[in-house]
């Protein structure tokens, strides 16, 4: 079974478009939440996502944008561009993304935004919070977004190592090694390079294939400027920071 992978695509579609674009066929959608917040096309996203049939968890983003008190944490360039999401969205837009679980499990993978403990919040960076997500998981392995970077940690033995993937890096899973993934993110990357970072997980070959696809940033950001959402949130698209 192949899935699309896909993560923080945070209302960017013209990214969104360009991924799908590139994508080979596969046989499911998989995302792993913030589907919305920062950029300008909410509804078109969501609407995307709803029309291919996408399984996938809430983000903090899409938790706030349901109305949730995680807004409250966000800085202030978040928190204005998702006072706008929420006056943007369309009722059909919030009942989805009100309609998504926290964790979910896809036979022999467990899809979070963040980590197992804490779905919504927690970043996956160190050391000892990926040993921790890695005995919380129920299942063998693990995908999740949230930092915006693409990652791979390989668990086998109690040893873990830790991949730096570029574009068209494959990593193969041997029998008896566990994984916890990041595709990166769609819409905002955030690891200097601009373009959308996104995945292909072969189930059935335990292979992760990772991807990274340009996209018209200057078209996503005059739609931004229309809206009159922050300055700092549209420079940062061309720099992937
Ligand atoms: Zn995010």
């Amino acid at each position: 079974m192949r899935a699309l992978v896909l993560s923080d695509i945070h209302a960017n579609i013209v990214a969104l478009d360009a991924v799908l674009a590139a994508a080979p066929p596969v046989d499911e959608v998989w995302h792993l939440g913030d589907v919305v917040g920062y950029g300008p096309d909410p509804d078109a996203v969501v609407d995307r996502l709803r029309k291919l049939g996408a399984y996938g968890v809430r983000g903090n983003h899409d938790a706030a944008a349901a109305g949730g008190d995680e807004i409250e944490a966000f800085n202030t360039d978040a928190r204005r561009a998702m006072e706008w999401t929420r006056t943007a969205i369309g009722g059909s837009t919030r009942a989805w993304l009100d309609g998504l679980p926290e964790k979910l499990v896809r036979g022999d993978w467990t899809l979070v935004h963040g980590s197992p403990r804490d779905p919504i919040w927690e970043y996956i960076l160190s050391t000892s919070v990926v040993r921790a997500a890695f005995s919380d998981l129920e299942t063998p392995h693990g995908l999740h977004g949230h930092t915006h970077l693409p990652v791979g940690y390989v668990e086998e033995d109690g040893a873990i190592d830790e991949v730096s993937p570029g574009s068209g890096s494959v990593l193969e899973l041997r029998p008896g090694q566990r994984a916890l993934l990041n595709p990166g993110s769609v819409g905002q990357p955030r690891d200097g390079i601009p373009t959308t970072s996104w995945a292909v997980l072969d189930t059935g070959a335990g292979t992760m294939t990772w991807h990274r696809t340009a996209y018209d940033i200057a078209a996503v950001q005059a739609s931004m400027e229309a809206l009159n959402l922050p300055g700092r949130l549209v420079e940062r698209l061309a720099f992937g920071l």
